[in-house]
């Protein structure tokens, strides 16, 4: 058993980044509109993610740990069409397999948190404690029972980097949430969680970008896309400033990536690429999100029809500008 785990967790948790992707959406999943983000070392000795989320009922807080646990499927049908952003229950049994695990949480009834160790998937300690509303994961010593696993991990540095990268997706992704990143002692950033997209980006990256946006907005059928997309004057030199957000989760897709070149066609030099923060609605019946283990690409069942509504979208933005 304990291999199986170790061997299923290696798909999912290949570094510090993709446990505390999947913390967050469980912390988003929960409701929660505060998130802090602690890590050391890159986040391979300490990550700790703690929110003001739902809280788990103090009896399901061991079971959280087993795989499959998940409490967001009540039924096959709900694999096609999948509502939250969890569905595989597997994160946090993952997680624990090839590190030591702490769960504190507290739902709203609870006179009493509770707070669950666990170390390489064993339960070392389940006990009351005193908590505020929400949930606290810590993670500490990821890989020390895999030793080969850490050879692959960059640099501290390289893994706050891509730390850094993913969680101001997210708190892009999320404006309505607040989101701190604590790096060591140092705080990276935190967002107002005002529920403003636009002030969420500027936080994160500062006026000059905001300065050039403009509003992206269009309904078709059961397609909705909201956003920004930049003038092509303030294009940039490569695609790291374009975030696609599809029902709530930050997913990377060559469809849309495509659509935003045909739209700016003959608008921008080569080498240039639009920076776009655009959030999609799409029905969950009309996209697979179970086509890799760690949920970041996504399949559209009509990528033509996907395609031909982002290009309009955004053909549309920039034309309110030229005209
Ligand atoms: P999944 O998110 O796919 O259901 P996870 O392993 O990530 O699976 O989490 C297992 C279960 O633990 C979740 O279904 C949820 O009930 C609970 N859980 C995990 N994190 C939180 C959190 N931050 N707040 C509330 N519940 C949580
Ligand atoms: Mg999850």
């Amino acid at each position: 058993k304990h291999i199986a785990d170790k061997i299923a967790a290696g798909e999912v948790i290949d570094r510090p980044v993709s446990i505390i992707k999947e913390l967050l959406e469980n912390s988003i999943d929960a409701g929660a509109d505060q998130i802090t983000v602690e890590i050391r070392n890159g986040g391979k000795s300490y990550i700790r993610v703690t929110d003001n989320g739902s809280g788990i009922e103090a009896g399901d807080m061991e079971t959280a740990f087993l795989r499959h646990a998940t409490s967001k499927i009540s039924s096959v049908r709900d694999l096609d069409a999948i509502g939250t952003l969890g569905f595989r229950g597997e994160a946090l049994a993952s997680i624990c397999a090839v590190a030591r695990v702490e769960l504190i949480s507290k739902t709203a009834d609870a006179k009493m948190g509770r707070r669950v160790v666990t170390e390489g998937s064993e339960i070392l300690a389940n006990e009351g404690i005193g908590c505020p509303e929400g949930t606290t994961v810590t993670v500490q010593d990821l890989f020390y029972n895999v030793p080969a696993r850490q050879k692959f991990l960059s640099s501290d540095n390289g893994e706050s980097r891509r730390i850094i990268d993913m969680v101001s997706r997210i708190a892009r992704a999320y404006g309505d949430v607040r989101f701190t990143l604590i790096n060591g002692k140092k705080q990276v950033f935190t967002t107002r969680g005002k529920g403003n997209i636009f002030d969420a980006i500027v936080s994160v990256y500062g006026s000059d970008t905001g300065r050039d946006l403009l509003p992206v907005e269009r309904t078709s059928g059961d397609l909705i896309v909201k956003g920004f997309v930049s003038a092509p004057s303030a294009s940039a030199s490569s695609r790291s400033r374009q975030i696609f957000c599809v029902n709530g989760r930050v997913i990377s897709s060559k469809v849309l990536e495509k659509a935003l070149d045909e739209a700016y066609k003959e608008k921008l030099f080569h080498g240039r690429f639009p920076v776009a923060f655009l959030f999609l609605s799409i029905p969950p019946e009309k996209l697979d999100v179970n086509i890799h283990p760690t949920k970041k690409e996504i399949r559209f069942d009509d990528d033509f029809e996907v395609h031909d509504f982002l290009v309009k979208a955004v053909r549309q933005a920039l034309e309110v500008r030229e005209s």
